[in-house]
């Protein structure tokens, strides 16, 4: 049956009439809200690319928490800037390391607040990688020194990034965060691995009860910018193209997906969000955990910016932005803007 008889308009008419039908729905409940802690006290510094988002002490943290939860906001995910870095990141699993301090403080004061945990090295190298890095062998290059015969043994001039060395590094820090009272383990590093690793390291500590969620896809997207000044975690040389996803490809993604179910992963994860709907709606078709996706600060950033100048209408684009990624299939969005989010949906 078509026009005249069928009028999608009939369905439009009312705020009422188009609510009835409505065919996603956004409720706080899917909001995991990020907070970057840093060391001091009553440090509330804002991220000069995130308007409105702050590098917090660990008692602004609590506060900052509290005022989520109370708007219906059940979850947070904690990142650390640590006071030093070196080449193990050391900061990522000592037991005063930063976002340690944090869950604790967190934890006593909001007991039913779920505390996730990003799992990464980056934020605590001095060279800003997500993983152990050394300088690279005509071995381990493979390949490329055919390609390139300057490189030798002596003369050393390329790095790579170890994968499996890296490993005892993120289940070491699995485990402590979670003795320190982080209830959901999301690693963000992309070694190859990883979640079999954490997993198994979390089980032998006794562990067994804290899920996983692993970041299974995600990209080396250039909508990180913001967040790498938020948590100070550019890369000192070369890029992370070699351990994240190539935007191009969604298969490959699926791929990703399945391993780290294989390997245990309780939740997986899609990163970016926006320009990556696609991946998460070929993932909530192919797999059935719960799917999260982090709408990440470039994406916050460019919002942000256009709403400054009065190119478009803030709260209208911000919420059109999370419904579409609630659209696409995610359950779970980590995003900066949980907390206005949900006063808007109260
Ligand atoms: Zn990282």
């Amino acid at each position: 049956m078509a026009f005249p008889i069928t009028r999608l308009r009939r369905l439009r008419q009312s705020e009422q009439m188009r609510s009835l039908v409505r065919e996603t729905r956004l409720t706080p409940e899917a909001f995991v809200y990020p907070l970057f802690v840093t060391p001091g006290k009553g440090v509330r510094k804002e991220v000069r690319s995130m308007p409105g988002v702050c590098n917090l002490s660990v008692d602004e943290a609590v506060k900052e928490a509290r005022e989520a939860h109370s708007l219906g906001v059940p979850a947070i995910i904690l990142f650390g800037l640590p006071e030093k870095k070196d080449e193990v990141a050391t900061g990522a699993w000592a037991e005063d390391g930063i976002v340690q301090q944090a869950a604790r403080a967190i934890k006593r004061e909001l007991p039913k607040l779920v505390i996730v945990g990003d799992v990464c090295l980056c934020e605590y190298m001095s060279h800003g990688h997500c993983g152990v890095v050394r300088p690279a062998t005509p071995q381990s290059l493979g390949a490329a020194v055919a390609e390139r015969p300057s490189v030798t043994t002596d003369r050393v001039t390329e790095y790579e990034i170890v994968n499996d060395a890296s490993l005892e590094l993120l289940a070491r820090t699995s485990v402590s965060l979670a003795r320190a009272g982080v209830d959901i383990i999301a690693p963000s590093d992309m070694m190859d691995g990883r979640v079999g690793a954490i997993r198994k390291a979390l089980d032998a500590a006794g562990l067994i009860n804290t899920p996983i969620l692993s970041y299974a896809a995600k990209f080396a997207s250039g909508f990180y910018g913001p967040f790498r000044e938020a948590a100070d975690s550019t890369p000192q040389f070369g890029d992370r193209r070699s351990y994240q996803m190539d935007g191009a490809n969604v298969r490959e993604a699926m791929r990703e997906i399945e391993l780290d179910i294989e390997e245990g992963a309780d939740m997986i994860m899609v990163k970016p969000a926006l320009p990556y709907l696609d991946v998460i709606a070929a993932a909530r078709a192919r797999f059935d955990l719960p799917l999260a996706a982090y709408q990440v600060s470039g994406e916050y950033a460019m919002i942000e910016a256009a709403a400054r100048n009065n190119w478009i209408d803030r709260e209208r684009v911000m919420m059109e932005s999370l419904l579409s990624i609630r659209r696409a299939g995610a359950s779970i969005i980590l995003t900066y803007y949980a907390k206005e989010a949900a006063k808007l949906l109260a």
